[in-house]
C-alpha cells in the first residue's frame, strides 16, 4: 500500500469486508448500480464542462447534453449496469440532463481547476506527526476566487449537518490548504438532489485545524486497521449496491446476490 485517498477511507469505513474484497482482494466486480453510473457520467460532463469554460469556449445546452449521453453509453460500455426495481434508463437520463441544464443555466464563477489531482503528505498540522504514506485524490472543482467545490448526486437533499461530517470536504480544505497555504475562501457543496421534479441546492461550510487534526487521527487509524487486516462485514443498507454481496458471507445466497446468479472466486484467491 503506497497511498491513501478519501475514497479509500469511506468505503473502509462503510464496511471492511467490501473494502478488503475491493482494494486488497482486487475481485471483479460483476455489476455496477445505476447510481454509481449515473453519478460518474454525470461527474464526467460537469468536468467536460468546466473544461470548456476553462478555455473560453462557447458551449451550447445540446453539446452539454449529448455529451452526457456519450457518458452515459461509455458507463454502459464499461459494465453490467444494475438498474433499481421498477427504475427506468430512458426515465434516469432524461433526469441527468434536467440537473445538468440546472446548473448550466445557473450563474458561474472562473474556473481555476476541475478534477485537480493532488499527492501530498498528511499530517497532524498541531504535531507535524504524518503517515508514512502520500494522500491522494482530484479536487472536483477549484473556482478562481478560492472557493472549493464538490458535487453530490443524491436522492434526497444533503442537509448541513450532512455536509458538516463529510470527510471530502476537509480533504479538500486540507489540501488546498497544504497546497497554497491559505484557507480555501469557501467549501460548497453543489446537491443534485434526484427527486420527482429534480432541483439543485448549494450547502457552503468551513473547514479549520481541529477538523483537520480529526482527519489525520481518523486516516491514521483507518491504515492501522488495513494494515493488521481488519476487514469485518457492516451490513446496511447500503448491501443492496454491493457487488459482492454474492461471495459475502452475511448475504450469500439471501438476497440474490448479485442478481446474475454467477459464484464469483471466492475471497483471497485474486490477490495472488
Ligand atoms: S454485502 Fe454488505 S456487509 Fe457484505 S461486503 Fe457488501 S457492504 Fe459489506
Amino acid at each position: 500500500m503506497d497511498h491513501l485517498s478519501s475514497s479509500q477511507i469511506n468505503l473502509y469505513l462503510l464496511c471492511g469486508l467490501k473494502y478488503r474484497y475491493q482494494y486488497i482482494d482486487k475481485l471483479p466486480k460483476p455489476f455496477r448500480s445505476s447510481a454509481l453510473a449515473f453519478g460518474s457520467a454525470f461527474h464526467s460532463s460537469l468536468s467536460w464542462l468546466h473544461k470548456q469554460r476553462m478555455s473560453g469556449a462557447t458551449v451550447s445546452l445540446g453539446t452539454f447534453h449529448k455529451i452526457f449521453d456519450a457518458d452515459w453509453y461509455s458507463q454502459k460500455a464499461e459494465a453490467n449496469v444494475k438498474f433499481k426495481e421498477g427504475e427506468q434508463e430512458m426515465a434516469l437520463v432524461a433526469l441527468g440532463k434536467e440537473l445538468l441544464t440546472l446548473y448550466f443555466r445557473e450563474p458561474h464563477a472562473k474556473v481555476n481547476g476541475t478534477e485537480v489531482p493532488f499527492t501530498i503528505p498528511l499530517a497532524d498540522p498541531t504535531t507535524g506527526e504524518a503517515l508514512d504514506i502520500d494522500f491522494t485524490g482530484f479536487i472536483d472543482l477549484v473556482e478562481d476566487d478560492g472557493v472549493i467545490t464538490e458535487f453530490k448526486t443524491s436522492a434526497q437533499a444533503l442537509s448541513v449537518s450532512d455536509i458538516e461530517s463529510r470527510i471530502q470536504l476537509t480533504a479538500y480544505s486540507y489540501v488546498y490548504e497544504f497546497l497554497n497555504r491559505k484557507k480555501p475562501k469557501g467549501l460548497k457543496v453543489v446537491n443534485f438532489i434526484k427527486s420527482k421534479k429534480p432541483r439543485m441546492a448549494n450547502l457552503i461550510t468551513t473547514r479549520g485545524t481541529k477538523d483537520y487534526v480529526g482527519f489525520f487521527f481518523l486516516a491514521q487509524e483507518v491504515l492501522k486497521g488495513i494494515r493488521a487486516g481488519v476487514f469485518y462485514p457492516h451490513p446496511g443498507y447500503w448491501c443492496k449496491d454491493c457487488e459482492y454481496a454474492n461471495i459475502c458471507p452475511l448475504w450469500q445466497g439471501k438476497n440474490g446476490g448479485n442478481g446474475t446468479g454467477q459464484k464469483q472466486p471466492v475471497n483471497g484467491e485474486a490477490k495472488k
